[in-house]
């Protein structure tokens, strides 16, 4: 019995492509696709070529939070093959299974299907250099995971919870998902996010919402690097709603926080 044999594909280079980073989550809503965001552009304000692949099937929001809703990928001929030519802002060029299906329209994917999708968007689509692709993963360690898993040269995976027990317990199964023979992709770490609130009119209390340094602690029983905490702030929600990742500005908390986070990466 065989039931997670290792297709052929795995490893197979992508042209131009230096590292895949898959961010995952557990349980969905703990900011998976907010953190991936501001990774995103964090890198490209250090200087290196990004991209985002968004493979969020169930909510596909990367378009949003980068503003591109209206765009639609061109194409472009490259050495007489048409290739998608991903959408970019900020420095972050985009595909994402949302450019591909219809708003407010539920789209029921099978494993191989998305896979295929993500396949497509990946393979014959016109990234140009990238020193890193971020894969925006559904939320969840389902039957899609394990196909893209499989299918793609992954470098390493990065796990986003919140401090909460419920979503601790899925990032746990999010890690032990990479970790598995057939999958067998290098854990980068655990990002803690809504890890604390501090209120403006005191500045000097955190108040621990979703509980206490949960995701630091599962980090360190699951002998994996924690990569560091994003608090839960107003102006984080707003950036990602009005499509402009809050890590673009200068000069705050929350752009040294993602800097740590995106330092220790790279
Ligand atoms: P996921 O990709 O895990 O489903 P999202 O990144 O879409 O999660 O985040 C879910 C919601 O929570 C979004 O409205 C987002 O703006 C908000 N959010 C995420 N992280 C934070 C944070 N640290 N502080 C405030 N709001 C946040």
């Amino acid at each position: 019995e065989t039931p997670n044999k290792k297709p052929e594909i795995k490893g197979k280079a992508i042209p131009g492509i230096k590292n895949i980073v898959a961010v995952a989550s557990g349980k969905g809503g703990v900011g998976k696709s907010t953190v991936t965001a501001n990774i995103a552009v964090t890198l490209a304000k250090m200087g290196f070529s990004v991209g985002i692949l968004d493979a969020d099937i169930y909510g596909p929001s990367t378009p949003i939070m980068f503003d591109v809703e209206a765009e639609r990928p061109l194409s472009v001929n490259i050495a007489g093959k048409s290739k998608m030519k991903p959408v970019e802002n900020y420095g972050v060029k985009i595909l994402s299974i949302g450019f591909f299906t219809k708003p407010n329209q539920a789209v029921v994917w099978r494993g191989p299907m998305a896979a295929k999708a993500l396949n497509q968007m990946i393979f014959d689509a016109a990234w140009g250099e990238l020193d890193f692709m971020l894969i925006d993963l559904p939320p969840g360690t389902g039957d899609i995971h394990l196909s893209i898993m499989q299918s793609l040269p992954i470098t390493g995976a990065v796990v986003v919870s919140t401090p909460q027990n419920v979503a601790l317990a899925d990032a746990k199964k999010g890690v032990a998902m990479f970790q598995q023979e057939s999958i067998n992709v290098p854990v980068l770490g655990i990002v803690e996010n809504m890890a604390y609130f501090t209120p403006e009119e005191l500045p000097e209390n955190k108040y621990y919402i979703f509980g206490e340094k949960g995701a630091r602690d599962l980090s360190e029983d699951l002998k994996v690097p924690f990569l560091g905490e994003i608090p839960l702030v107003q102006s984080l929600r707003e950036s990602g709603d009005i499509g402009r990742p809050a890590a673009l500005q200068t000069g705050t908390p929350l752009e040294t926080a993602f800097k740590e986070i995106t330092r220790n990466i790279v």
